[in-house]
């Protein structure tokens, strides 16, 4: 006969499981197999006793994972045996509070299929409510105080919900229960239409009304998860201008958010992984080609053949468009230029005058600010641009245990990093450092990450840069054990920890600017790196930039800078194309600022070496933002089908090599005095750097042996340089390692100063 074998067992499981209707699922896999016991949150994650049949309880637990809800993510699962007790039934307990708190926090995610059904039902209780949402769906991060992910540590603590909202939230088994953000129209938030100079719009439907304004083409703030949107129709070019003129925004692309997946199809090619990456729960902004039809008009994103998309992600967003009369709305990050995204209403009103015309608010607190997250496609994978809402707290595996570091990041596009065990935990993106409000959300950010994921490091990692506000703000934290990290360095190791790589690596960090260990601005840098050092191998020859950071902003002071360097007293001529454009005077200027060596620090930038190529074949002399004119470049080579490219020189000085640009000036000069197309000089440009560094990276292998490359820095970013490099690297038999998860750019250089910090002070 069968004797029944009782056994209890203890499970302890962590990852990403509160908040994300773990325990329901886990009350119902024990209430199906009649098994006894309860589960309650913890600090650590969730704890479950669990008690009955020796084969019921080993099927539990074997499915605990395979089946978890949505959102979750389980990281590790530890099991321990039990006495048996009296226990008869399954509850759900009372959660542990305090102690070191290691759970995994949900990002911010989009409405689920459940919800937006409901939302459009006339039945529905929730009919139209546009704060609708469930264990499996809506804000997290943005909403949250403290830690346990519990109502009274989120901005919904001022809402007391209604007998049946709580209902709900107390029945393990709807869909609700225990949903933070859980309202409705009788206890939860409200919206309310705003006017410029601040009173509230008197209308029984603010929303409806809202719609109705933007179809007459004002602008309209809109309030979101992690911040203000500034709105309006995406077709009415009128209305893109305006808020252009508005925002001081002069070339730099808006983001489109489209009504559905078909007016996607019908403003840019979608392939089947942006078409998945479009309607991830993550619903970030996908850089996509445009269609030769597409209606969107060139001021959305003057001079891109690109455009970046998304869907609706908020009920807000869903009821905007339902309201209708538009397929597609701008939606940018309220914020004058480069500061931070508006969050708090008041200060949204007062922030924007003269940007809004009307402020859609709502009284549910966003209490820390997450812009939305771009990413693009390219060699068949997603590559994130800017890693922030959807992804955010959400952590980078790693390959090894690491101590606990916070690493501050750069200067631009800023993200700083907490490591733990074997997670990464990026911020997200906080922006350029560069004003008063940038600096408060990075001290925000720094304390928020700390206190919710509960970790106090005791080191930190900063770049080498003597003037950046995150150098500045490292040095003086007291107690602190403090690792200066090279900027490239940095690029490398963030591209080495994500894929995961130890030992020693071939990296080529490409992009505008970093402070390098000499004192001058790296940026065309061959090095080979580990955890611990690295050594420069490699870089492209250095150049003055005269006028310093006004050489960024002017890309033509460097072609008149790569000019003279190579030909001296004849660049005055050669620099012929340039002056006439009007420019002889400044170019005399520039060459006199030149021979006198003032305010010309010296660089080896890449993202300046396509500035110089860029002013030379006349695309462009100033720039509105960052990387404008090497995007350009990038852009106009796509006519091309040009498949030689222009020679580099490799110049030895024993070991290190200097990448010389001399001949491929030479050659660029030439083929513009025979009025060779832009597009074809850009593309023998592009191609030569592809011939160029990989020569460098065979000659690399052959000294060392190694045959593992990573590539890093924002000029990876160039799709056609990217795309090209790595197809050559690897027909050469070389692996090449990418970024992906994390962006190539300085938003991810945190993870490498973190990875970099964590082994040098513990010595390994
Ligand atoms: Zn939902
Ligand atoms: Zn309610
Ligand atoms: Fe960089």
């Amino acid at each position: 006969m069968h004797e029944l074998m009782e056994v209890r067992r203890g499970i302890e499981v962590s990852g990403i499981v509160q908040g994300v209707g773990f325990r329901p699922y886990v009350y119902r896999l024990a209430t199906e197999r009649r098994l006894a016991g309860r589960i309650r949150n913890t600090p650590a994650g969730v704890d479950i006793e669990i008690q009955g049949d020796v084969q019921a309880v080993e099927d539990f637990v074997a499915r605990i994972t395979a089946e978890a809800p949505p959102l979750a993510r389980v990281t590790e699962v530890r099991v321990r045996d039990l006495p048996c007790n009296g226990d008869r039934g399954f509850q759900i307990v009372e959660s542990i509070l305090g102690g070191a708190v290691h759970t995994l926090i949900s990002p911010d995610v989009a409405i689920c299929g459940d919800c937006l059904r409901e939302l459009f039902d006339p039945g529905d209780r929730r009919y139209l409510y546009p704060f609708i949402n469930c264990t499996n769906c809506g804000p997290r991060f943005t909403i949250m105080r403290d830690l346990p992910y519990d109502r009274a540590l989120t901005s919904m603590a001022t809402f007391p919900m209604c007998p049946e909202c709580q209902r709900e939230y107390d029945d393990p088994l709807d869909r609700r229960f225990h949903a933070q953000p859980n309202a409705c129209w009788r206890c939860g938030p409200h919206v309310e239409l705003w006017g410029a100079a601040g009173p509230k719009v008197d209308t029984t439907d603010s929303i409806a009304e809202s719609a109705a304004r933007l179809r007459d083409g004002s602008v309209v703030a809109v309030k979101g998860l992690g911040g203000f949107h500034l709105a309006v129709d995406a077709t009415n070019q009128r209305a893109v201008e305006k808020l252009r003129q508005r925002k001081r925004r002069v070339g730099k692309p808006f983001a489109v958010m489209v009504r559905d997946l078909a007016t996607a199809e019908r403003f840019c090619e979608v392939d089947a992984t942006a078409r998945a990456l479009l309607q991830q729960v993550q619903r970030p902004i996908v850089i996509l080609p445009r269609r030769p039809d597409c209606t969107v008009p060139e001021a959305v994103a003057p001079g891109h053949r690109d455009l970046g998309l998304f869907l609706p992600y908020t009920p807000l967003h869903h009821l905007l468009f339902a309201a209708g009369g538009f397929t597609a709305l701008v939606m940018t990050s309220a914020n004058l230029s480069e500061e931070p995204i508006a969050i708090v209403n008041e200060e949204a009103a007062w922030r924007l005058q003269g940007i809004a015309d009307w402020f859609l608010v709502h009284n549910r607190e966003i209490l820390l600010r997450c812009d939305d997250s771009v990413m693009r496609v390219s060699a068949g994978r997603s590559r994130q641009l800017r890693r922030s809402r959807g992804y955010v707290p959400a952590p980078i595996l790693l390959a090894e245990e690491l101590p606990r570091v916070l690493a501050v990041g750069g200067e631009l596009k800023n993200t700083i990093c907490l490591t733990d065990g074997r997670h990464a935990f990026l911020s997200q993106h906080i922006g350029d450092l560069e004003n008063l409000e940038s600096h408060r959300f990075f001290e925000e950010a720094v304390e928020h990450l700390r206190r919710v994921l509960e970790i106090e490091p005791r080191t930190i990692a900063h770049d080498l840069h003597p003037d950046y506000f995150s150098t500045r703000w490292a040095l003086e934290q007291d107690g602190m054990c403090k690792v200066g990290v090279q900027h490239h360095h940095a690029h490398v190791a963030s591209c080495m920890a994500e894929n995961g790589l130890t030992g020693k690596v071939i990296g080529l960090a490409l992009d505008g600017t970093g402070y390098g260990s000499d004192g001058h601005i790296w940026g065309g840098e061959v090095l080979l790196a580990d955890y611990l050092d690295f050594e420069r191998v490699a870089h492209i020859e250095y150049v003055p930039m005269p006028g310093g950071t006004a050489a960024i902003r002017e890309p033509w002071r460097m072609a008149v800078s790569h000019l003279a360097h190579h030909f001296g007293g004849e660049a005055q001529r050669i620099c012929a194309p340039l002056i006439r454009r009007g420019r002889e005077s400044d170019v005399k200027l520039i060459l006199r600022m030149l021979e006198r060596g003032v305010n010309s620090p010296l660089t080896s930038s890449c993202g300046r070496l396509f500035d110089a190529v860029a002013a030379l074949v006349g695309l462009r002399e100033q720039v509105d933002y960052e990387a404008q004119a090497a995007i350009e470049l990038e852009m106009i080579a796509r006519d091309s089908t040009e498949t030689r490219g222009y020679d580099f020189a490799i110049i030895e000085h024993g070991d290190h090599l200097i990448i010389g640009t001399r001949p491929m000036f030479e050659e660029l000069l030439r083929d513009t005095e025979r009025h060779i197309a832009a597009s074809t000089i850009s593309r023998r440009f592009h191609l030569g750097l592809v011939q160029v560094f990989t020569e460098i990276v065979i000659r690399l292998r052959a000294r060392t042996g190694l045959d593992r490359v990573c590539l890093s820095g924002g000029t990876f970013q160039n799709l056609l340089l990217f795309e090209r490099l790595v197809a050559r690297l690897e027909a050469v038999g070389l692996r090449v390692f990418t970024h992906s998860e994390v962006p190539a750019g300085d938003g991810g250089i945190s993870l490498g100063q973190a990875v970099i910090a964590a082994h040098r002070s513990s010595g390994t």
